[in-house]
Protein backbone atom coordinates (compact mmCIF):
# COMPACT_ATOMS: atom_id res chain seq x y z
CA UNK A 1 0.00 0.00 0.00
CA UNK A 2 1.16 3.27 -1.15
CA UNK A 3 2.70 5.34 2.03
CA UNK A 4 0.34 8.82 2.86
CA UNK A 5 1.71 12.16 3.08
CA UNK A 6 -1.32 14.32 4.61
CA UNK A 7 -0.41 17.87 4.93
CA UNK A 8 -2.08 19.69 7.54
CA UNK A 9 -2.12 23.43 6.21
CA UNK A 10 -3.39 24.61 9.64
CA UNK A 11 -4.55 28.66 10.01
CA UNK A 12 -2.12 29.60 7.45
CA UNK A 13 -1.62 31.46 3.91
CA UNK A 14 -3.47 34.50 2.58
CA UNK A 15 -5.91 34.36 -0.57
CA UNK A 16 -2.65 34.96 -3.09
CA UNK A 17 -0.05 32.65 -1.04
CA UNK A 18 -2.81 29.80 -1.77
CA UNK A 19 -3.37 30.98 -5.09
CA UNK A 20 0.45 30.42 -5.63
CA UNK A 21 0.63 27.32 -3.47
CA UNK A 22 -1.89 25.33 -5.79
CA UNK A 23 -0.10 26.45 -8.97
CA UNK A 24 3.12 25.20 -7.64
CA UNK A 25 1.30 22.10 -7.08
CA UNK A 26 -0.21 21.52 -10.51
CA UNK A 27 0.98 18.12 -11.84
CA UNK A 28 3.23 17.24 -8.95
CA UNK A 29 0.51 15.14 -6.71
CA UNK A 30 -0.88 12.42 -9.38
CA UNK A 31 -0.29 8.90 -7.23
CA UNK A 32 -3.21 10.11 -4.60
CA UNK A 33 -1.28 9.43 -1.51
CA UNK A 34 -0.59 13.32 -0.83
CA UNK A 35 -3.63 14.75 1.19
CA UNK A 36 -4.01 18.63 1.72
CA UNK A 37 -5.90 19.80 4.31
CA UNK A 38 -6.07 23.41 3.71
CA UNK A 39 -7.81 26.40 5.69
CA UNK A 40 -11.33 26.19 5.42
CA UNK A 41 -12.08 29.63 4.19
CA UNK A 42 -9.50 28.30 1.04
CA UNK A 43 -10.74 24.60 0.29
CA UNK A 44 -12.30 26.00 -2.79
CA UNK A 45 -9.22 26.59 -4.27
CA UNK A 46 -8.37 22.61 -4.23
CA UNK A 47 -11.24 21.78 -6.29
CA UNK A 48 -10.61 19.55 -9.52
CA UNK A 49 -6.88 19.21 -8.60
CA UNK A 50 -5.33 15.09 -9.45
CA UNK A 51 -4.77 14.97 -5.64
CA UNK A 52 -7.71 14.34 -2.43
CA UNK A 53 -8.27 16.96 -0.20
CA UNK A 54 -10.03 17.48 3.18
CA UNK A 55 -11.21 19.91 6.19
CA UNK A 56 -9.50 20.39 9.04
CA UNK A 57 -12.37 19.46 11.24
CA UNK A 58 -16.10 18.54 10.25
CA UNK A 59 -19.50 19.00 12.47
CA UNK A 60 -21.34 16.36 14.19
CA UNK A 61 -24.20 18.18 12.76
CA UNK A 62 -25.96 17.46 9.23
CA UNK A 63 -26.58 21.16 9.06
CA UNK A 64 -28.23 24.31 9.97
CA UNK A 65 -27.57 26.74 13.18
CA UNK A 66 -24.43 25.88 14.08
CA UNK A 67 -21.98 29.32 13.26
CA UNK A 68 -18.50 28.51 12.01
CA UNK A 69 -19.39 25.25 11.49
CA UNK A 70 -19.14 23.21 8.25
CA UNK A 71 -20.69 19.93 7.54
CA UNK A 72 -19.81 16.73 5.67
CA UNK A 73 -22.28 17.48 2.73
CA UNK A 74 -20.77 20.98 2.52
CA UNK A 75 -17.71 19.43 1.93
CA UNK A 76 -18.68 16.66 0.06
CA UNK A 77 -20.35 19.11 -2.54
CA UNK A 78 -16.86 20.52 -3.49
CA UNK A 79 -15.51 16.90 -3.37
CA UNK A 80 -13.59 16.80 -0.47
CA UNK A 81 -13.41 13.43 0.55
CA UNK A 82 -11.28 13.69 3.58
CA UNK A 83 -11.46 15.11 7.09
CA UNK A 84 -8.62 15.41 10.52
CA UNK A 85 -10.74 14.79 13.44
CA UNK A 86 -9.34 15.12 16.81
CA UNK A 87 -6.09 17.20 16.25
CA UNK A 88 -4.51 18.23 19.44
CA UNK A 89 -4.73 21.91 18.62
CA UNK A 90 -8.41 21.50 18.55
CA UNK A 91 -8.50 19.41 21.25
CA UNK A 92 -6.80 22.27 23.10
CA UNK A 93 -8.27 25.21 21.79
CA UNK A 94 -11.38 24.36 21.78
CA UNK A 95 -11.83 22.17 24.11
CA UNK A 96 -13.08 19.21 22.14
CA UNK A 97 -13.42 15.79 23.90
CA UNK A 98 -13.19 12.28 23.03
CA UNK A 99 -17.49 12.14 23.19
CA UNK A 100 -17.76 14.93 20.63
CA UNK A 101 -14.97 13.75 18.41
CA UNK A 102 -16.67 9.96 18.18
CA UNK A 103 -19.91 11.33 17.22
CA UNK A 104 -17.75 13.93 14.33
CA UNK A 105 -16.13 10.42 12.88
CA UNK A 106 -19.72 8.63 12.72
CA UNK A 107 -20.91 11.34 10.68
CA UNK A 108 -17.90 11.39 8.64
CA UNK A 109 -18.10 7.78 7.85
CA UNK A 110 -21.49 8.04 7.26
CA UNK A 111 -21.26 10.33 4.97
CA UNK A 112 -18.67 8.39 3.18
CA UNK A 113 -16.05 10.96 4.23
CA UNK A 114 -12.17 9.18 5.19
CA UNK A 115 -11.25 10.23 8.63
CA UNK A 116 -7.67 10.86 9.85
CA UNK A 117 -8.09 10.73 13.35
CA UNK A 118 -5.28 11.92 15.48
CA UNK A 119 -4.31 10.99 19.19
CA UNK A 120 -1.21 11.54 21.67
CA UNK A 121 0.15 12.62 24.57
CA UNK A 122 1.26 15.48 26.75
CA UNK A 123 4.87 15.95 27.50
CA UNK A 124 3.35 15.55 31.20
CA UNK A 125 1.16 12.76 30.53
CA UNK A 126 4.38 10.72 28.74
CA UNK A 127 6.74 12.04 31.97
CA UNK A 128 4.23 10.58 33.87
CA UNK A 129 4.06 7.21 32.16
CA UNK A 130 0.68 7.62 31.00
CA UNK A 131 1.01 7.42 27.30
CA UNK A 132 -0.24 4.26 26.62
CA UNK A 133 -2.87 4.88 28.76
CA UNK A 134 -4.13 8.15 27.07
CA UNK A 135 -3.43 6.39 23.79
CA UNK A 136 -5.84 3.55 24.92
CA UNK A 137 -8.54 6.11 25.97
CA UNK A 138 -8.67 7.65 22.67
CA UNK A 139 -8.87 4.76 20.82
CA UNK A 140 -11.18 2.97 22.93
CA UNK A 141 -13.49 6.75 23.54
CA UNK A 142 -13.02 8.12 20.08
CA UNK A 143 -14.06 5.14 17.74
CA UNK A 144 -16.90 3.33 20.19
CA UNK A 145 -19.40 2.53 18.61
CA UNK A 146 -17.92 2.04 15.30
CA UNK A 147 -18.44 -1.15 13.00
CA UNK A 148 -14.55 -2.95 11.93
CA UNK A 149 -16.54 -2.46 8.32
CA UNK A 150 -16.40 1.57 8.66
CA UNK A 151 -13.00 2.04 10.68
CA UNK A 152 -11.19 1.08 7.56
CA UNK A 153 -11.89 4.49 6.64
CA UNK A 154 -10.43 5.17 9.65
CA UNK A 155 -6.54 6.41 9.49
CA UNK A 156 -5.28 7.03 12.62
CA UNK A 157 -2.21 9.62 13.37
CA UNK A 158 -0.41 9.38 15.99
CA UNK A 159 1.31 12.83 17.13
CA UNK A 160 3.23 12.88 20.26
CA UNK A 161 1.66 16.95 21.47
CA UNK A 162 5.29 17.55 22.60
CA UNK A 163 6.32 17.34 18.96
CA UNK A 164 4.50 19.10 17.33
CA UNK A 165 6.11 22.29 15.81
CA UNK A 166 8.71 21.86 18.48
CA UNK A 167 11.49 19.90 16.09
CA UNK A 168 11.62 17.11 18.89
CA UNK A 169 11.23 13.78 17.58
CA UNK A 170 11.05 10.20 19.46
CA UNK A 171 13.30 8.04 18.56
CA UNK A 172 12.38 5.07 15.62
CA UNK A 173 12.21 2.46 18.49
CA UNK A 174 9.92 4.73 20.25
CA UNK A 175 7.46 5.67 17.36
CA UNK A 176 7.72 1.76 16.74
CA UNK A 177 6.70 0.33 19.63
CA UNK A 178 4.02 3.38 20.20
CA UNK A 179 2.43 2.66 17.20
CA UNK A 180 2.96 -1.35 17.36
CA UNK A 181 0.59 -0.86 20.81
CA UNK A 182 -2.03 1.28 18.84
CA UNK A 183 -2.35 -1.15 16.48
CA UNK A 184 -2.39 -3.96 19.08
CA UNK A 185 -4.85 -2.00 20.96
CA UNK A 186 -7.42 -1.36 18.01
CA UNK A 187 -6.89 -4.76 16.76
CA UNK A 188 -7.31 -6.37 20.48
CA UNK A 189 -10.54 -4.37 21.55
CA UNK A 190 -12.16 -2.96 17.96
CA UNK A 191 -11.09 -6.04 15.96
CA UNK A 192 -9.59 -3.63 13.01
CA UNK A 193 -5.83 -2.76 11.78
CA UNK A 194 -5.42 0.65 11.47
CA UNK A 195 -3.11 2.04 9.13
CA UNK A 196 -1.37 4.98 11.40
CA UNK A 197 0.35 7.95 10.36
CA UNK A 198 3.41 9.54 12.26
CA UNK A 199 3.40 13.39 13.61
CA UNK A 200 5.04 15.76 14.89
CA UNK A 201 8.24 17.53 13.48
CA UNK A 202 7.99 15.70 10.24
CA UNK A 203 9.87 17.41 7.33
CA UNK A 204 12.16 17.14 4.23
CA UNK A 205 15.08 16.28 6.18
CA UNK A 206 14.23 13.56 8.59
CA UNK A 207 11.52 11.90 6.78
CA UNK A 208 13.94 9.06 5.24
CA UNK A 209 14.94 7.97 8.42
CA UNK A 210 11.11 8.15 10.06
CA UNK A 211 10.43 6.20 6.91
CA UNK A 212 12.02 3.30 8.08
CA UNK A 213 9.66 2.54 10.37
CA UNK A 214 8.13 -0.63 9.30
CA UNK A 215 4.51 0.12 11.14
CA UNK A 216 4.18 3.62 9.68
CA UNK A 217 1.57 3.77 6.74
CA UNK A 218 3.04 7.49 6.16
CA UNK A 219 3.21 10.86 7.84
CA UNK A 220 1.21 13.78 8.72
CA UNK A 221 2.92 17.06 8.35
CA UNK A 222 2.57 20.99 9.69
CA UNK A 223 5.31 23.29 9.00
CA UNK A 224 6.64 21.55 6.51
CA UNK A 225 3.83 21.27 4.49
CA UNK A 226 3.71 24.87 3.61
CA UNK A 227 6.65 25.16 1.23
CA UNK A 228 5.93 23.37 -1.90
CA UNK A 229 9.36 22.46 -2.11
CA UNK A 230 9.75 20.41 1.19
CA UNK A 231 6.45 18.76 -0.10
CA UNK A 232 7.62 17.57 -2.98
CA UNK A 233 11.09 16.29 -1.46
CA UNK A 234 8.56 14.58 1.32
CA UNK A 235 6.65 12.78 -0.98
CA UNK A 236 9.78 11.85 -3.62
CA UNK A 237 11.23 10.18 -0.54
CA UNK A 238 8.51 8.16 1.14
CA UNK A 239 7.84 7.24 -3.07
CA UNK A 240 10.98 5.65 -3.33
C1 LIG B 1 0.57 18.75 13.19
O1 LIG B 1 0.19 19.75 13.78
O2 LIG B 1 -0.23 17.89 12.82
C2 LIG B 1 2.00 18.61 12.95
C3 LIG B 1 2.47 17.42 12.77
O3 LIG B 1 2.75 19.78 12.94
P1 LIG B 1 4.31 19.92 12.69
O4 LIG B 1 4.65 19.04 11.51
O5 LIG B 1 4.54 21.34 12.43
O6 LIG B 1 4.99 19.40 13.94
Amino acid sequence: MKKILALNLKMNFNYQEVIDYVQELKGELKNKNVILFPPTIFLPYFIGNEYPFGAQNISEFDNGAHTGEISCTQLKSIGGTYTIIGHSERRKDQHEEDGTLNLRIKKALENGLKVVYCIGETKEERDMLKTTKILKSEIVNGLAGIKPTDLKNVIIAYEPIWSIGTGVIPTNKEIASTTAFIIDTAVNILNYKPRVLYGGSVNEKNIAELNKIANVSGFLVGGASLDVKKVLKMKETIER
